[in-house]
């Protein structure tokens, strides 16, 4: 094995623990590592724009990259309120191709049914760990790593990897 034992970290800023536990079920069905979680109650409050009433994607993500764990490969947070980013009204997520950190708001993602909630924030998780693992936008049907900027995109494609992006993460990390 290249590695030691590494963990993908899931980190939720004020969210229900019960979906924590579902999403990291989820990352370990999809990626195949193993998932520490972790609850934080307090909301950070960096990149708040007041005039937006949205929080800057890029400088929540610089935070967020604070956090580390010697047993870490890969850190998702999930965090409660609208995220946004240059160009864009709003984001889902924000990850670098290959960091080591991903951040996805689960803001727009519920409208009252719980299970497609529980569905999309998976969703949205495994796509940013995806651009973490180094992958770009896929454009396969179906395929998680399809883009997305709305809940109709979000919706149209599955919680999984195609398989030729499953390839690239089981050559490049086991
Ligand atoms: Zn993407
Ligand atoms: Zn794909």
């Amino acid at each position: 094995m290249l590695e030691s034992k590494k963990f993908v970290y899931l980190i939720a800023f004020g969210l229900e623990k019960r979906l924590l536990l579902g999403v990291s079920k989820n990352i370990k069905e999809v990626f195949g590592f193993e998932v520490r979680t972790s609850h934080v109650e307090t909301i950070p409050n960096f990149g708040y724009e007041p005039s937006r009433g949205q929080y800057r994607a890029d400088a929540l993500l610089e935070y967020i990259s604070r956090l580390y764990y010697p047993d870490m490969l890969k850190l998702v947070a999930l965090f409660p309120f609208d995220l946004y980013h240059e160009g864009f009204n709003f984001v889902f997520g924000v990850a670098p191709l290959g960091g080591s950190h991903a951040l996805v708001s689960t803001y727009r993602l519920y409208d009252g049914d719980e299970r497609l909630y529980f569905e999309r924030v998976c969703k949205e998780v495994n796509h940013e760990l995806g651009h973490t693992f180094g992958l770009p936008h896929c454009k396969r049907q179906g395929c998680v790593m399809n883009f997305s900027n709305s809940l109709w995109e979000v919706d149209r494609k599955t919680r999984f990897l195609c398989e030729r992006c499953k390839d690239v993460i089981s050559t490049r990390f086991s």
